[in-house]
């Protein structure tokens, strides 16, 4: 831990895996003394760059870019890129090391990685954006390649910034090749990758509330954030029969009581990829609903909540809040947006509660069904892309099952991802040697 003390993101993700993968690897003897989990928190490589790029006002304008390379044992490295102005080497490196053991939870063949930069995109103009993604990609095209690292995108890289991107690649290359996921259809892009990460964490949800014998049929739900993940949250909770009362954004949060339908869903998808805007704007057209400013939509009564925002989202008082209020169910679409106290909440409480990890690989999963549809130059249709991601979604639970689940019956889903992940890594690891 003493190399990454200043490195506070990264330090709690690898504190998470370790409290439950120690105790498994000192019950394993095959895995003892070959300084694995030592080695997995340690990037093969991290690449940090200058980005320059000229704004419409003519100003030069620089930003810090980067890719990390976190693990490559059982596939090319792949991860998103976030356009951020937090973005940092510690947040970068958590959601590396998340995305090594997401990524083989999955069952496909794909390493970890993860990049970006501290570009705030909020108020940026189209140009604006599209010289910013070319000034990344022209450091960044030397380092990926449709067998070395396959970026997707993340929070503020969206279709729009993936194509910049693509584009960028392919003029310097000269290549035309799946070197990025989360493309347009036009040019390479797979049917149901945007609804993915939302839907896999519907999906997710769904089969914890079958070992119930429950479903979302009748239920309220509290989902936070406006953006990629959440807008699919919210259209699958809702097909699902669940009534979704909340959206949020890093202004305040929506509370929309009546539910949050398809119109109005519609609007969401208006503000925010459109006009890229502000949720608040929702109580302009739909003035039943209230605007909450500079608050979270966790004091809102629920029986689901999907944080589906950012890291360090839900405290331990609100996951107590959440608890009191009589949620049963928490799967995260965001990437730990859960603090370590809430996660401790919810596992002593009992209730159903998926890590990121686990709930958010839909996303991931359908970017490797992109690239296997770029290798064979083949398109799957959205049924075929949507059934095999439920399979996924099914399989990813069946392993956390497997892992996670104690003597009383109940599921650690965290404890399960973790060793789930952990195995398949460790294993292509102790196999290619010590490298
Ligand atoms: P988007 O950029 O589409 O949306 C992000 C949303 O979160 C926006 O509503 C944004 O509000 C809000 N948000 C971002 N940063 C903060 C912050 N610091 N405080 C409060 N709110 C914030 O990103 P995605 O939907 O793609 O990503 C959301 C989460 O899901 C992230 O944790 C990401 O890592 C994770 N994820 C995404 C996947 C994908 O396929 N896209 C796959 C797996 C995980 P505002 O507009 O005000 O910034």
């Amino acid at each position: 831990g003493k190399r990454n003390t200043n490195e506070p993101e990264f330090m709690q993700a690898v504190m998470e895996v370790a409290e439950t993968v120690i105790p498994f690897i000192e019950q394993n003897k095959k895995y003892q003394n070959k300084m694995l989990l030592e080695r997995m928190v340690e990037p093969e490589r991290v690449i940090m760059f200058r980005v320059c790029w000229i704004d419409d006002a003519g100003h030069t304008q620089v930003n810090r870019g980067y890719r990390i390379q976190m693990n490559s044992a059982i596939g090319p490295y792949k991860g998103g890129i976030r356009f951020h102005p937090s973005v940092n080497l510690s947040i970068l490196k958590f959601l590396a090391f998340e995305q090594t053991f997401k990524n083989s939870l999955t069952t496909l063949p794909m390493g970890g990685g993860k990049g970006g930069a501290d570009f705030d995109p909020k108020g940026k103009s189209d140009n604006e954006i599209m010289k910013f993604c070319q000034a990344f990609m022209t450091e960044l095209a030397k380092h990926i390649g449709a067998d070395t690292d396959v970026p997707a995108g993340d929070i503020g890289v969206g279709g729009r910034e993936v194509g910049y991107m693509f584009g960028q690649y392919k003029r310097l290359r000269n290549e035309f090749t799946g070197v990025l996921t989360g493309k347009g259809i036009a040019f390479g892009g797979s049917l149901i990758r945007p609804e993915a990460t939302g839907y896999g964490d519907v999906y997710f949800a769904q089969n914890m509330l079958a070992t119930k014998g429950d479903s979302f049929t009748g239920k309220t739900v509290v989902v936070s954030g406006s953006g990629n993940v959440a807008q699919y949250a919210i259209q699958k909770a809702t097909q699902l029969g669940g009534k979704v009362v909340t959206a949020s954004d890093s202004s305040g949060y929506i509370h929309d009581a009546d539910g949050i339908d398809a119109d109005k869903l519609a609007y969401i998808m208006e503000i925010k990829n459109v006009n890229y805007g502000r949720i608040s704007d929702y109580v302009t057209k739909y003035p039943n609903a209230k605007f909450v400013a500079g608050q979270r939509p966790w004091e809102v009564k629920c029986d689901i909540a999907l944080p589906c925002a950012t890291q360090n989202e839900l405290n331990g008082e609100e996951a107590k809040l959440l608890i009191a209020n009589g949620c049963i169910c928490v799967a995260e679409g965001a990437n730990m947006p859960s603090t370590p106290e809430a996660v401790a909440a919810f596992l002593s409480a009992k209730i159903l509660f998926a890590p990121g990890k686990a709930s958010n690989a839909g996303g991931v999963a359908t970017s490797g069904l992109e690239m296997s549809q770029n290798s064979l130059r083949l398109s799957w249709t959205s049924e075929e892309v949507d059934q095999r991601l439920k399979n996924i979604m099914a399989n990813i639970h069946a392993a956390c099952v497997q892992y996670g689940k104690d003597e009383t019956g109940f599921v650690d889903y965290v404890k399960g991802a973790n060793i789930a992940g952990f195995v398949k890594v460790a294993d292509a690891m102790l196999a290619q040697g010590i490298v």
